[in-house]
């Protein structure tokens, strides 16, 4: 079950609450139930997501230093053909 921060537009009390899906919970405080959810992702998949982006952030990283050498090495290849032929 994920756990949930909310603020209470009423009385601006935050507190964590473990909800169901689809249930919003009442402010412990004031009881209204106009709250505005500060942290929408679960525990479980903000892990997930993390690894996930740490993952594609590697990759990318790989990719762009394969096209730095390549760039490199054509530049490399075009001043050395243009100034020394
Ligand atoms: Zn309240």
């Amino acid at each position: 079950m994920p756990i949930y921060e909310y603020k209470c537009r009423g009385c601006d009390r935050q507190f964590e609450e473990l909800v169901k899906l689809g249930e919003t919970p009442d402010c412990p405080s004031c009881g209204g139930s106009d709250l505005e959810r500060l942290v929408s992702l679960p525990a479980v998949s903000t892990q997930r997501s993390r690894e996930r982006t740490a993952g594609i952030a590697r990759k990318a990283a790989g990719e762009v230093s394969r096209e730095k050498k390549h760039a490199q090495a054509e530049y490399e290849r075009n001043y050395i053909k243009d100034h020394h032929s």
